[in-house]
Formats: structure tokens, sequence, C-alpha cells
């Protein structure tokens, strides 16, 4: 079996490298700021048709495109719209994905036969820089087995993918740690179609009050399953922080704290501290290592404590919820 190549993406050379094996149709699992993308070139539905193969994702679920430069926009969409534009203009590059109208350009694999494309403009500069190299759009979901866990380093992709991708473009830890935000436009209102690291506070502030996005509800997406972020460990969220669940005698239980617990905790065997001050930047930044640290640790089960759904929160326990449900 193949195992892939982990190289520094400081190192101008192994970009090059990234760049070819993308442009020959193969698979580069990179660095961006949310999580690390399995990337192919988007307009390659050959090369496309293997992420879904490596991931054993249905293809029922669309991709996202990554492109570097708003010229690329050209190649993949009809149109924008002004508010479209505002929202690049305000966010990109950065972790905002835009549904848009595609071009028959685009291979249907990537879209799941949809006539809209989402697209993405990422802002870390490894990212970037193999998207131009490459010199064509990088069609990319998260670089995970399907439904488990968003990698948030290199070490999380050759655990998950080591033997299904070419090359890994080890850059560090993913500075965000969850999702982009997708946002669908339509006539001049705001669709969330994901919460991500973009919060509907921000988005607000530039479109006005015109945002639709029940907090806390599931959103209706293709490929929006509540199935999803799974851990082999069963997962169960908290009534509250600090709240004690009642653990069965014999059972192997850890925590996932979102700050340093104000008590003593005697009956989890593990404890995850997200952040001690309860930051939700930090917990961002740390929620995928952390369920992934203690569903390596084969416990009966995980417990997590909620945190407040505001701002970066409600993409942080929209994560959780599928999490859990898909772990009952
Ligand atoms: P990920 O697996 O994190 O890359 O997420 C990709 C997600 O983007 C999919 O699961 C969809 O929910 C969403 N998505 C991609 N393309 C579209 C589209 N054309 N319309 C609506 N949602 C999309
Ligand atoms: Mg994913």
């Amino acid at each position: 079996m193949k195992r892939a190549q982990v190289l520094p993406a400081s190192d101008p050379e192994s970009i090059r490298l990234a760049a070819e094996i993308i442009r020959s149709g193969g698979l580069v699992a990179f660095p961006t700021e949310t999580v690390y993308g399995l990337g192919a070139n988007a307009l390659d539905p050959e090369a496309v048709a293997k992420i879904f193969e490596a991931k054993q994702r249905p293809s029922f679920d669309p991709l996202i495109v990554h492109i570097a430069t708003r010229a690329a926009l050209d190649l993949l969409v009809q149109k924008t719209g002004t508010v479209d534009r505002r929202l690049m203009d305000a966010f990109w590059p950065g972790p905002l994905t835009i549904v848009l109208p595609k071009r028959d350009n685009v291979p249907d694999i990537v879209t799941a036969g949809l006539s809209t494309v989402a697209i993405r403009m990422p802002a870390h500069p490894v990212a970037q820089a193999l998207i131009v190299k490459a010199g064509v759009p990088i069609a990319a979901p998260s670089a995970n087995p399907f439904g488990y866990v968003s990698p948030t380093c290199a070490q999380h992709v050759l655990d998950g993918l080591g033997d299904r991708v070419d090359l890994i473009l080890d850059g560090g830890s993913c500075p965000i740690g969850v999702e982009s935000t997708i946002v669908s436009v339509s006539e001049s209102s705001l669709e969330l179609l994901r919460p991500g690291s973009v919060t509907l506070a921000e988005l607000r502030d530039i479109m006005g009050t015109s945002v639709r996005a029940a907090a806390g509800t599931t959103i209706i997406a293709p490929g929006q399953l509540p199935r999803h972020y799974a851990t082999k460990t069963p997962v169960t969220i908290l009534r509250a922080p600090g709240a004690r669940p009642a653990i069965q005698a014999r059972e192997r239980a850890g925590l996932l704290a979102m700050s340093a617990p104000g008590q003593e905790y005697e009956m989890f065997c593990a404890i995850e501290v997200l952040s001690s001050s309860g930051d939700l930047r930090e917990i961002a930044r740390n929620v995928f290592a952390a369920l992934r640290r203690l569903d390596a640790l084969g416990l009966n089960r995980l417990y997590a404590e909620p945190c407040d759904e505001q701002g970066l929160g409600l993409a942080i326990m929209d994560r959780l919820r599928r999490c859990a449900v898909s772990t009952q």
C-alpha cells in the first residue's frame, strides 16, 4: 500500500511538486486557515472522482472549489450579483464560501449535479501558493474519511488517509480550526447553509439585517448531513457547562471542557480543556484535535460541555451536535 509523502510546506520545492501532482490528476492534502483540504484539479472529473473514492464520500455531497484570484471566477461561474461581490470584498480571501450559478466547465461530479457551485478563496499562504502554482482551481473537501472528525494538522491527515493521497503538505496547525461559513444569495437576501468561522454578526454587518438563519437548527443543504464529524466513541452533550453526568458504574468516560473546570472531576478518566479562559477562537482551534485525542483512548463515552451559541459558538456547537447525533 502506498504511503503519502509528507513535505514541509515552507519549502518552495514542495509546492512545486504538489502543483505538479494536482496538474497530473493526483491528490494533495494541504493546509487552509480552516482545516486541511484534500485537493484535486476541479476541472478534471477523473481527478475529482479520486477524492470521493479516497474519502468514501457519497457522490451526492458536493465539493467546494478553491481559487486564488477573482479572475478565476470567470471560468467557473455564470455571474455574480452585487451582494456576492460585496461579500467577496469583505471576506475574501478568507473562510467564507459562496454558492453561485455554475458554468458548464465545472464537472457535474464536483457539484453533485447541481446547477450551482460553492466557491472559496482561502487566505492561508500555502493554499494560495498551491492554487497559483497549479494554475487550476482546486476542489477540496476536508481531508478525512467521510463522516469522521476534520483534520487540523498533517498528522491527522496521515492517520486517516495516509495510504490514499499522493502528498501531504505540512503547514502546521490550522489557525481557525472549524470549516468555512457557507452562504447563498437569492434576490438580495442571504441564506446561511453552514455556520462557520465567519459569524452571523460579521455577515449582518455587511448585509444589514437580511441574513436568514435559525440558530441551532439543522440547515438543509445538499450534503449537510446531520450525521457527520463522528468519533468512534459515543458523544453526549451536557445540559450546561459544569453539569455532572450520571455515569454508569464501570463506564470509562472523558470530558471535553470548554474552559478550565471550576470543580474536581473524579468521575472522568480524561479531560481536555479547550481554552482555559473559554475563548471561542481558542476553542474552535482546538476542538477537532481534542476530540481525536479523546477518541484514541478507547473510552466508553465522551461528554462535551456546550458553549454559548453566539459568534463562533454557533459553528462549534453545530459540529458537536452532528458528532453527538452520529454516535448515539
Ligand atoms: P466540506 O465537506 O467541508 O468541504 O463541505 C462541503 C459542503 O459544501 C457540502 O457538504 C455542501 O453542504 C456544501 N455545498 C457545496 N456545494 C454546494 C452547492 N452547490 N449548494 C449548496 N451547498 C453546497
Ligand atoms: Mg468535511
